[in-house]
């Protein structure tokens, strides 16, 4: 057991009015680790808290700018990042919660809440004489005596004030004001939106004939998904828009017609027309992010948001992404061709469309490596890749996981953790909640409820939380997972870890508050550690009979992992080239969705058999941190490619050099470097693109167009 640091809890309690002495959110946190107060918080809590803490930290922003001493790092910066706590400690909280329990009434308070945040966040990022006293710091960093680390942090203030627009004039802060507030109320409609159609759609199966093909465990996760629909009925099952369950039903399911009602209904999120459209969002949300950039002084929003990553010009994710582009195209080709022979080969005498890839897929893989899906998920019991994700982390980092059955949680769903070291002193704690429900956005996600840092030099170390949309299994059996699904738990811990891991001074570097195209390295090559046969041989076990996977069954998989590569990559960087391409116009006054999709894919020579991993109507990466860099993922994995082979050329999967690198250059280390140097401190040298290509299967193709 160990010592917890309460937060910033006083800091903000200290500032505000009196009358509010009774939101809990406002409090000091005296439960176990400091962990929000979760069952004492009510909706009506939040409006009056943000208020509070807005107005707090608005007043604290102005004792620095005017303060009249000559600015120094301490009375500025290291200020600055302190000031920012309290109202994250609220912000964090509610985001959380609307995320994962969203009610009308929380949607309402968001919807207010965001404009209002974004309004506040522009009072602080254009004040000029706050910006000054940080330029005149910046322009002397030489004579300041910094620690590397407050060196980093003072380039990225300086950064962070110049890319907000406080440099601008006074006409030019006003109009970016007045956007960045429409864009927060915008992005909250479009989130809205989606998540309202997820919501209202569902396929009930209600035959024997609605459930051909279904394996035993896609049965059950549909009669637990009637069941929460509150479907009457023994035998009433359903698919829901949740990725999971629809994934399930249209690589299972030997009803055609069916599938293409599912397929339909999951791509047309957010493209229904009526009030939950969100075309005319989305053309405000580009048109608007055109506007700024060109105020900021950039030809694009594109060139504006490159600007600050890894990459730095659209030319530069172009030069990647055309890189992998027509090999993966060629390779999704031969695929489809495969499929439509395996089609035919089942009398079934048309065209593979949409809806039947998955279905055709799941089938040729099945001849072709006898590995069916089905079996593979009999190994894959949830309970026990959450034990293989944390016996890696121990084995690579020294870390324990000792599960809280008594400690708050947002959700009775939640599963809590004090994660310790090899010492047994506290690290963080991290809740996880794996299971998909109503009110809850679709996708899987890793936050943070407490950011860490040492401003005060004791340590306060982090809350890290997952959210995933796994479907549960029905009540009598454990939850079974897929590849997919288990490949996705690995990618979220892994930004668990780079958040629970963080050890820096300042916040604004902690953990994940990295350049975005660096962000998913540390996601991305966890994943690598649940594909080796010395993992699987070990947690993968039967559930029933608790067999470890057999050597067969794990070669198998081996052989495989090629199969389909081309359609996973076609549907990926389809997307990527889009947002790439939709923020790099430079006009944007008639810009309308559908019409640029339709032209997009069409120049690019999208494959009809192939629909985009999400369209732009629901794309909602783009309304998040993710516009203009949903390369990312692509641009990360040349690196979490290249570093995992770090660890394969030891021969040893946990090296223990290897491991102590990987956490001192980048878990541990958060933006209190340069990315491109941290890779280069871990790997000793830049990263090399052939190990993603290998990967993915894709480098006997030769590039053409
Ligand atoms: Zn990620």
């Amino acid at each position: 057991m160990s010592s917890a640091t309460n937060g910033t809890g006083s800091l903000a309690a200290s500032t505000i009015n009196r009358d509010q002495n009774d939101n809990p959110l406002l409090k000091t946190w005296t439960t176990p680790f400091g962990l929000p107060p979760f069952s004492e918080i009510e909706p009506r809590h939040f409006a009056p808290a943000f208020e509070a803490a807005m107005h707090a930290h608005a007043e604290d922003v102005r004792t620095i700018a005017e303060n009249p001493e000559a600015p120094t790092f301490a009375n500025t910066i290291a200020a600055m990042d302190r000031s920012f706590l309290p109202l994250e400690r609220v912000a964090d909280v509610f985001f959380n919660q609307v995320s994962t329990c969203a009610t009308p009434d929380l949607q309402a308070i968001e919807r207010d809440i965001a404009p209002a945040l974004a309004a506040h966040s522009s009072t602080i990022f254009l004040n000029s004489k706050l910006y000054e006293r940080i330029k005149a710091l910046y322009d002397a960093r030489a004579e300041l005596d910094l620690t590397p680390e407050e060196a980093r942090v003072l380039d990225r203030y300086n950064t962070w004030f110049i890319r907000a627009g406080a440099a601008l004039g006074s006409k030019e802060r006003e109009r970016v004001a007045q956007i960045d507030r429409r864009l927060a109320e915008l992005a909250t409609q479009f989130n809205q939106n989606v998540l309202a159609d997820e919501q209202s759609w569902h396929l009930p199966l209600m035959s024997d004939e609605d459930l051909a093909g279904l394996p035993p465990m896609a049965r059950a996760n549909a009669r637990r998904a009637a069941k929460d629909l509150g479907l009457a009925g023994d035998n009433a099952h359903a698919i829901t828009l949740g990725r999971s369950s629809v994934e399930g039903f249209l690589t299972f399911s030997d009803r055609r017609d069916l599938r293409e009602a599912a397929f339909r209904a999951w791509i047309d999120r957010g493209a229904g027309g009526g009030a939950t459209d969100n075309s005319e969002t989305l053309a405000e949300i580009v048109r608007l992010r055109t506007e700024i950039a060109r105020l900021k002084g950039y030809p694009s929003f594109a060139d504006y948001v490159l600007a600050d990553t890894m990459a730095k010009s659209p030319e530069a994710v172009r030069g990647l992404l055309d890189r992998v582009w027509p090999a993966a195209k060629k390779r999704a080709m031969e695929e489809r061709d495969a499929l439509a022979e395996r089609a035919r080969s089942e009398g079934g005498n048309f065209a593979i469309q949409p809806w039947d890839w998955r279905y055709y897929a799941e089938r040729e893989r099945k001849v072709r490596y006898d590995l069916d899906e089905g079996e593979l998920r009999a190994y894959l019991k949830l309970d026990n890749v959450i034990a293989a994700a944390f016996d890696t982390a121990g084995r690579l980092f020294g870390l324990k996981f000792t599960e809280l059955p008594d400690a708050p949680r947002f959700h009775p769903d939640v599963r809590v953790f004090e994660v310790t070291d090899k010492d047994g002193l506290h690290v963080a704690i991290f809740m996880a909640d794996y299971f998909a429900r109503s009110g809850k956005r679709s996708g899987a996600w890793m936050t943070d409820l407490r950011a860490s840092h040492k401003l005060d030099g004791e340590p306060v170390r982090p809350i890290i939380v997952n959210v995933m949309n796994f479907s549960r299994g029905s009540d009598d059996e454990p939850t079974l997972i897929s590849m997919d699904d288990a490949r996705t738990l690995f990618h979220e811990f892994g930004h668990g870890l780079h958040g629970m891991l963080s050890d820096v001074t300042y916040p604004s570097v902690a953990g994940t508050k990295v350049a975005r195209d660096f962000v998913e390295l540390p996601s991305q090559l966890y994943e690598h550690w649940f594909g080796e046969p010395e993992v699987l041989g070990r947690f993968a076990l039967h559930y029933q009979t608790g067999e470890p996977m057999p050597q067969s069954l794990i070669d198998k998989l081996k052989a495989a992992q090629q199969f389909n590569q081309g359609f996973a990559t076609v549907e990926y960087t389809a997307c990527a080239l889009l947002d790439l391409e939709m923020h790099a116009l430079e006009e944007q006054g008639l810009f309308q969705p559908a019409e640029f999709e339709r032209d997009a894919l069409d120049r690019i020579g999208m494959p009809g058999e192939i629909v985009m991993r999400h369209r732009l109507p629901h794309f909602t990466h783009i309304t998040g941190g993710y516009a203009a860099g949903y390369y990312s993922y692509l641009w990360s994995e040349v690196m979490d490619a290249d570093a995992f082979a770090a660890f394969k050329e030891t021969g040893d999967i946990y090296n223990p050099d290897v491991a102590a690198r990987l956490k001192s250059a980048i878990y541990a280390a958060g933006n209190s470097q340069d990315p491109h140097q941290a890779y280069i401190d871990f790997r000793g040298r830049p990263p090399e693109i052939d190990g993603l290509l290998e990967k993915r299967g894709l480098v006997n193709t030769e590039s053409v167009g």
